[in-house]
């Protein structure tokens, strides 16, 4: 079965897309501090990387870049400032605090609300830092914020390493981490990603820099475990706990009719309980890539499920896949590939590529659910579903978040499993269809929720969603130590509606 192409194309066009992030080193490129364009700018003291401001000529272009997808918000920092090293991250966060000037931090730009992008003051791109150094004796990665998942899944694996990192290759380590980070693997890595970070290094909003780990700056600690897209201070670098490589990951999916959703989901139901940690699940709606192009969109969707066996040898997968082979999903499937072995390099491509839905760099709005019931919002979910008129749209369900107890977090284990809802669409003129079908999606996972993920909500639509991502405890707890470390809010807090 090969439902995406997987070919040279794909790795072509993966590699168009990295060297797209490639170029904005080119913008980078400068030594002064105001962009060709001849803004008089900023002097930062301590800074010598490239600042562009709204006038210059390359401010839109850079701007636009600085955000993955295709729906660029329409927010305009005042600076947009691009650090080199980590010394430079405390001089420009100083230098914003002396001036009354607000700052919103990047690392991948892959949020989809582009919460990076906010009105006035200063975007501090982080993109830059990419350093990454591995304690190969001690498992521990020490890794700068703007290092992305496949390089740093590429790294460890020189050391026969790895780390649960985000499924799709270009997404920064920076957001994904601090909003908890629903890695490769994660049921058996800790859980939620965020829940690896052993330690941090930070600036705060006086521009000090600190350490935060068990010992030291507890709190802190805390907070990076989890804070989301509105930490009160901006963090450079990681020290995360790695794991050995699973050096025989073998994966099945299947594909059956939507009107089979209730043999996929029931199975699930069954197996998930007992499952091996090691085993992930992923479970989509999503359009079918072979119907035909004028099919119309409500009889064009299927159920798509993906079991990725991270064993260290074949038998182990194969034990893992073996209850699905067996199962009515594999029965009732129209296709199916069973027990096919891959590295976890060839995952990403496979399975995240920008030529499939999880990849796909469209216009993009995503809301999700964390749940005890994700088969109940996909069966709730299914006949809106049906009238997705975009290919692109899905419904994403990974099951078995792992709620191990960690008081030394701010991520809370509201519930264990998640299911986001992706619109993605190609038109701009179609951007409020797709808002609608977004928002009516919403009442379908909501009646089952029991909260949100923080790096899939959209504050500006429903900032009350943001305190859900959190148990009461937690969010009072940040709010405390916002007030304790950032009294005077240099950096923006979660996006809200515009005041
Ligand atoms: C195609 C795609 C695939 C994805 N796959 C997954 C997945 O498999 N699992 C998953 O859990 N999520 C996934 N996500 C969601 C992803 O985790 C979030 O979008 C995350 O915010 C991306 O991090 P970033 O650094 O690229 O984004 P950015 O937009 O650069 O950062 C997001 C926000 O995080 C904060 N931030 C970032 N870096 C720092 C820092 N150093 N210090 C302080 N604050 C900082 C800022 O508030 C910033 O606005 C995916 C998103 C996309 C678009």
């Amino acid at each position: 079965m090969d439902h995406f192409p997987t070919s040279r194309r794909i790795a072509l066009k993966q590699l168009v897309s990295l060297s797209a992030v490639g170029a904005l080193g080119m913008l980078r490129s400068g030594n002064g501090q105001a962009a060709a364009g001849g803004t008089p700018a900023a002097i930062i003291p301590g800074f010598g990387g490239q600042i562009t401001a709204r006038s210059d000529a390359s401010y839109e272009s850079l701007r636009q870049a600085l955000v993955w997808h295709r729906s660029k918000p329409q927010r305009y920092p005042d600076l947009i400032v691009q650090v080199r090293s980590e010394a430079e991250v405390a001089a420009v966060v100083r230098h914003a605090a002396q001036n009354k000037l607000k700052i919103a931090i990047r690392s991948g730009g892959h949020n989809p609300t582009g919460a990076s992008m906010r009105d006035g003051g200063i975007c501090l791109d982080l993109s830059a830092l990419t350093d990454i150094k591995v304690d190969k004796q001690r498992q521990i990665a020490s890794v700068q914020t703007g290092v992305r998942a496949i390089q740093l899944v590429a790294r460890l694996a020189e050391d026969d390493l790895t780390f649960p990192t985000a499924h799709c290759m270009t997404v920064g380590m920076g957001g994904f981490l601090l909003g908890g980070g629903i890695g490769w693997n994660h049921a058996y890595r800790s859980g939620m990603a965020t829940l690896n970070i052993e330690g941090a290094e930070l600036v705060l909003a006086d521009g000090s820099r600190v350490v935060a780990n068990a010992k030291e700056n507890p709190d802190l600690y805390w907070a990076v475990r989890g804070g989301g897209p509105g930490l009160f201070a901006a963090v450079t670098r990681f020290h995360l706990q790695a794991y050995p490589l699973p050096k025989a990951i073998r994966v099945s999916s299947y594909i059956l009719p939507l009107d089979k959703l209730s043999t996929m989901t029931s199975t699930l139901d069954k197996l998930s309980p007992g499952k091996d940690p090691r085993l992930e699940i992923l479970a989509l709606l999503m359009h079918n890539p072979e119907a035909p192009p004028d099919a119309p969109p409500e009889q064009s969707k299927i159920c798509f499920l993906t079991a990725f066996a991270f064993g260290y040898s074949a038998e182990e997968s194969r034990a893992m896949l073996a209850p699905l082979a067996q199962s009515p999903i594999a029965s009732d499937a129209l296709v199916k590939a069973e027990d096919q072995p891959y590295t976890l390099m060839q995952l990403f491509p496979k399975f995240f590529s920008t030529e499939t839905p999880g990849g796909y760099m469209g216009r993009y709005a995503a809301e999700s659910a964390i749940t005890d019931e994700p088969g109940k919002i996909l069966h709730d979910m299914a006949d809106h579903f049906r009238t997705a008129r975009s290919p692109i749209c899905h419904v994403i369900a990974s099951y078995g978040l792992n709620l191990k107890p960690h008081a030394d977090a701010c991520y809370s284990s509201i519930a264990r499993h998640y299911v986001g809802c992706f619109a993605i669409w190609d038109d701009e003129k179609e951007d409020e269809i797709y808002y609608r079908w977004l928002e009516k999606a919403t009442t379908h996972m909501d009646p089952w929720a029991k909260g949100h993920y923080v790096n899939e909500v959209d504050g500006q639509r429903h900032p009350e969603r943001i305190r859900l991502c959190y148990s009461p405890e937690s969010w009072q707890r940040l709010q405390v130590l916002r007030q304790k470390y950032d009294p005077q809010g240099v950096f923006h807090s979660y996006l809200a509606p515009p005041a």
